[in-house]
C-alpha cells in the first residue's frame, strides 16, 4: 500500500496478514529472566530433560549415542543401564499426554503393541525400574491434585495400569541432550536447533523422523502423526530444555485435507504455490540439492518454509543424502533465527491412505514474537510486525556469515540458489 503497509494472503490457506511499516527493525529477542552463573563442569540438572535426571522421566523407548563420527541407536535401555552410555538424544512418552492412551483405548479399542507391553514388564520387573515408574506414577497423581499416597500402596497389577501410557502411548517427545550450549557459564545460554552441528542435527531429524514412523506403525488408528518443536515459554515450550514432539491423531487435520482436495485438481501446487510463488518475489533464501527454504507468504507470524525435493513425501522414505539435505537447510534457518527467539518448527507431511497422491514433505519455522489479540480474533486478519522481505534480509547476512564460520552446511543462499522454480520433485 502506499504508506508501506504489506497486506498478504496466504496462497495454500487464504490467511490474511498485514504489516504495519515501521516496525520491522524493533528487538525481537525473548529475555531470558533472571540470569545466573553456571559451573559448565558440573552435570547439567536444570530441569526434567536434563542428563543428570534421566529418571525424571518416563522410561526410554530409544536413545542414539555417539562414537566419534558413528552413531547408533539403542532400544530400550534397561533401568540399571541409564547411565552406561551419554545419550544424545532420546525419545520417551509425554507424561502428560496431549491424546492420552485412555482415549485411543476407549474410543478406538487401541491395544498397545506387544513389544511395548514386553518393554513395560521387563521395566517394572526389576527394582530400579518399578522404583523409577513409581515416582512418575506418583508425579502425574499429584499434578491432577491426586493423593500421591496412594501411589505407595498399589500393587503390581495396578502398577501396570497405570503406567501403560508410559511405554505404549501415542504422544511422544525427543529430547536432546544438552540443556545450555557446552560450556556456557551462565543460565542464559539454552541450546537452540541452531546451536547443534549440522551432524547433530541430521541425527536429531533422522531419530524423530523414525520415531513418526513407529507411531503409524503401532497405531493403525492413527491418521496422522503430528510433529513439532516449541522453543521457548512464548512458542509454548514447558522447558527451555530442546526437544520435539510427536502426537498421534485419529483425524486428518483439516488444512490438510483441504490441500489434498487442492492437489487432486492441481498436482503442481507445492511447485507453484510453494517454490515459483516465493522465487517471483525474490523470497527465496537457502537450497541445497535436496531441499529449498523460502520465506512463507500470509503466515500468522513470520515465517521461514523449507521445502523437499525428494519424490519420496514421508521423511523415512528419504534417502540418507536427502534427509541430510532438509536437514541441512532447517537447520541454517534455525541458526539464523538464533536461540533468542522463540518459534515453532511444524512438520508438515502426507498423511497415509492418499493411493498414490504425493506431497513434500514440508517444515514451517515461525518466529513467535507478537501476541494475536482482539483484532485478530474479531477481524481474522492478522498483524504482523516483519514483512516476508524484512525478514528475508534480517536472515540473509546471517546465513552468508554462519556459512563462512563454519556453523551451519555449506548450502547456497539467496541469489546463489538459482533458479529453484519447479524443482520439487514429489510423485515424479
Ligand atoms: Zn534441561
Amino acid at each position: 500500500m502506499a504508506d508501506g503497509t504489506v497486506k498478504q494472503t496466504n496462497p495454500f490457506t487464504g490467511t490474511q496478514v498485514w504489516t504495519v511499516p515501521g516496525r520491522a527493525h524493533r528487538p525481537i529477542d525473548h529475555s531470558p529472566g533472571v540470569v545466573t552463573a553456571v559451573d559448565p563442569t558440573a552435570p547439567e540438572a536444570h530441569c526434567t530433560f536434563c542428563s543428570a535426571r534421566l529418571r525424571e522421566t518416563t522410561p526410554e523407548k530409544a536413545r542414539v549415542v555417539r562414537d566419534g563420527d558413528t552413531w547408533r541407536v539403542l532400544e530400550e535401555v534397561a533401568p540399571d543401564s541409564l547411565d552406561a552410555t551419554t545419550p544424545e538424544f532420546r525419545l520417551l512418552a509425554n507424561l502428560f499426554e496431549i491424546v492420552s492412551l485412555d482415549y485411543w483405548k476407549s474410543v478406538h479399542g487401541y491395544h498397545i503393541p506387544a513389544r511395548a507391553a514386553a518393554h513395560q514388564a521387563a521395566y517394572l520387573g526389576t527394582p530400579a525400574g518399578a522404583e523409577h515408574v513409581r515416582a512418575l506414577v506418583r508425579a502425574r497423581i499429584a499434578a491432577a491434585q491426586g493423593d500421591p499416597a496412594d501411589v505407595d500402596a498399589m500393587g503390581p497389577a495396578d502398577l501396570a495400569a497405570q503406567s501403560e501410557s508410559f511405554f505404549g502411548g501415542c504422544h511422544d517427545v525427543v529430547v536432546a541432550r544438552r540443556h545450555l550450549t557446552d560450556g556456557a557459564t551462565t543460565s542464559d545460554r539454552h541450546a537452540s536447533s541452531g546451536d547443534l552441528t549440522p551432524a547433530e542435527h541430521e541425527q536429531y531429524i533422522a531419530f524423530t523422523a523414525r520415531a513418526m514412523r513407529a507411531l503409524y506403525r503401532d497405531n493403525a488408528y492413527a491418521r496422522y502423526v503430528s510433529v513439532f518443536q516449541n522453543w521457548l515459554a512464548p512458542a509454548g515450550a514447558s522447558f527451555a530444555h530442546l526437544h520435539k514432539q510427536l502426537v498421534a491423531i485419529d483425524e486428518i487435520p483439516a488444512k490438510t485435507s483441504h490441500e489434498v482436495t487442492a492437489l487432486g485438481s492441481d498436482p503442481e501446487l507445492y511447485n507453484r504455490l510453494g517454490v515459483d510463488h516465493a522465487a517471483s518475489e525474490q523470497l527465496v533464501v537457502a537450497a541445497n540439492e535436496h531441499a529449498v527454504a523460502v520465506v512463507g507468504v500470509g503466515h500468522r507470524y513470520p515465517a521461514l518454509v523449507v521445502y523437499s525435493r525428494s519424490a519420496a513425501s514421508a521423511p523415512w522414505d528419504h534417502s540418507t543424502a536427502e534427509l541430510r539435505g532438509v536437514s541441512d537447510l532447517l537447520h541454517a534457518c534455525h541458526a539464523a533465527t538464533g536461540r533468542l527467539v522463540p518459534c515453532n518448527e511444524e512438520w508438515h507431511t502426507r498423511p497415509p491412505g492418499l493411493g498414490g497422491r504425493a506431497m513434500p514433505w514440508r517444515i514451517v519455522l515461525k518466529w513467535r514474537i507478537s501476541t494475536p489479540a482482539g483484532f485478530e480474533g474479531a477481524t481474522g486478519i492478522y498483524v504482523n510486525t516483519i514483512d516476508p522481505w524484512s525478514l528475508r534480509d534480517r536472515v540473509l547476512p546471517r546465513l552468508i556469515e554462519l556459512r563462512a564460520a563454519g556453523l551451519i552446511a555449506d548450502v547456497a543462499v539467496g541469489t546463489e540458489c538459482g533458479d529453484v522454480r519447479g524443482s520439487l520433485r514429489y510423485g515424479r
